[in-house]
């Protein structure tokens, strides 16, 4: 038996035995044995009241009743506080190294509730985004940050990759990411890189001025090395020099064309037009004119699936299947097979190349669309490239929402595709009515 029965047990055996003798001996026994039961009532609900009075009034230990049927209960309770006190103290304490290593945080960082509504944010969150917590604290994020971007990012729902956008600092720039954690909470982790911008703007400005300074000179050059090769006075020794640079400034010339090509893409805004273009016809075209060519593999081949149209820029799209084409007749033998075929399905428009070429290693495949990245960059120049149209076609098609992947085997051949999203395909007859 615990020890608060046993004084309660105790006690009603003391009055009950008392009531029983003076019972006994006065007489009116049952008077007496209800007298007893009242008292023990009186006494437990005096009891009651004082503890829950002491409760209400701060639980002070030095008016604790520690006679009374409630004394180890009131000890019990005086220990119970002590231990919430000293875990709110650890709480504290913790809280308050977490708030200041976030507020020494050069990042910025917001928590969300499951409604996207401003929990919590740092002083770096606060200057980065412009807000206030005072006065935001509650407030939908969304009516806070009210760039497009940012909306879009929070509303596709994936949030695996970081979304850079304008920040409201003039000329400021953000790279933002939402991570959820717990219980459909939601940190926004906010990082300052308008320096990074500023470099990256800084990079393609030089390279595009660069690559524009350099054209005339070329032309200039190629213009009088051709004067040059068709000059019958020109001595026979300076037949074969001439025409090697005649060749290699029509390289260069390519290769700056490319050039201004890729930093005009990479200044566009991300999503290009959305006017139709015809890409059964331009892939007819461009094998046809592949056919046509010399130097091609033995087979040269276009599979129309569907006649859907392609939302979007149309010297961009051209250049996308050009490159393409013209790589996959570069990297093929004479006896090899290039087959392009153009198809729609569920997840949207699709154009794959496959050829029966010389392949790329697996190593270099995540690589090759990087800028001047060859595989074997002798043979590349051999026939004929600039190193840039693989990056070309990987803007081009970002550009266009869409995805390029890539399958090859060294020996076997390769296949590439490009992989429209369905809002970008238009049938052909809708597309009439936008034209019109
Ligand atoms: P390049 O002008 O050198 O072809 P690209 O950017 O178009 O530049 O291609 C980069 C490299 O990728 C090429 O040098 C080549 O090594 C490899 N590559 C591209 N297409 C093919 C292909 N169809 N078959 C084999 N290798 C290819």
């Amino acid at each position: 038996m615990n020890s608060m029965a046993w004084t309660l047990a105790s006690r009603a055996a003391l009055v009950g035995a008392a009531a029983l003798f003076l019972g006994v001996v006065f007489g009116g026994l049952l008077a007496w044995l209800l007298g007893a039961a009242v008292v023990m009532l009186v006494y437990l609900g005096r009891s009651l009241y004082r503890l829950e009075r002491w409760m209400r009034s701060g639980m002070t230990r030095s008016e604790a009743d520690s006679e009374g049927l409630f004394a180890l209960a009131y000890a019990e309770i005086i220990q119970l506080k002590q231990r919430a006190r000293r875990r709110k103290r650890r709480f504290n304490r913790l809280l308050r190294e977490v708030r200041d290593s976030t507020e020494a945080m050069q990042d910025g960082g917001v928590i969300l509730n499951d409604q996207f509504d401003i929990v919590w944010l740092n002083e770096a969150a606060q200057r980065l985004l412009a807000l206030d917590f005072a006065r935001d604290r509650g407030q939908n994020i969304a009516n806070l940050v009210r760039h497009p971007l940012f909306i879009g990012y929070l509303e596709q729902g994936n949030f695996t990759e970081k979304l850079k956008m304008p920040g409201p600092a003039r000329n400021s720039h953000l790279a933002v990411q939402l991570i959820p954690y717990g219980n459909q909470q939601k940190l926004l982790l906010v990082q300052d890189i308008t320096r990074e911008v500023r470099l990256e703007i800084m990079r393609r400005d030089f390279v595009a001025n660069a690559s524009h300074e350099l054209r005339s000179p070329l032309t200039v050059i190629g213009g009088y090395l051709e004067a040059l090769l068709e000059d019958e006075g020109l001595e026979e020794a300076w037949h074969a020099p001439v025409a090697e640079m005649k060749r290699q400034a029509r390289r260069m010339d390519l290769i700056v064309h490319d050039l201004i090509t890729l930093s005009r893409l990479e200044s566009a805004e991300r999503a290009a037009g959305d006017t139709p273009v015809d890409v059964p016809a331009m892939l007819s075209m461009l094998v046809r004119e592949a056919q046509s060519r010399k130097d091609r593999p033995h087979t040269v081949e276009l599979r129309l699936e569907t006649d859907m149209l392609l939302r979007g820029e149309e010297q961009e799209l051209h250049s996308v299947f050009s490159n393409l084409i013209n790589n996959a007749l570069r990297f093929t033998p004479a006896e090899g097979r290039v087959a392009c075929r153009w198809w729609q399905d569920d997840e949207g428009v699709h154009f794959s190349i496959t050829d029966t070429g010389i392949g790329i290693p697996e190593e270099a495949i995540p690589r090759v669309t990087e800028r001047f990245f060859r595989v074997d960059s002798g043979r590349a120049r051999e026939v004929g490239g600039t190193g840039l149209g693989l990056a070309i076609v990987k803007h081009s098609l970002l550009r266009h929402n869409a995805r390029l992947t890539i399958e090859s085997k060294p020996g076997e051949g390769s296949t590439f595709g490009c992989h429209f999203p369905p809002m970008r395909a238009v049938a052909p007859a809708a597309a009439a009515e936008i034209v019109i």
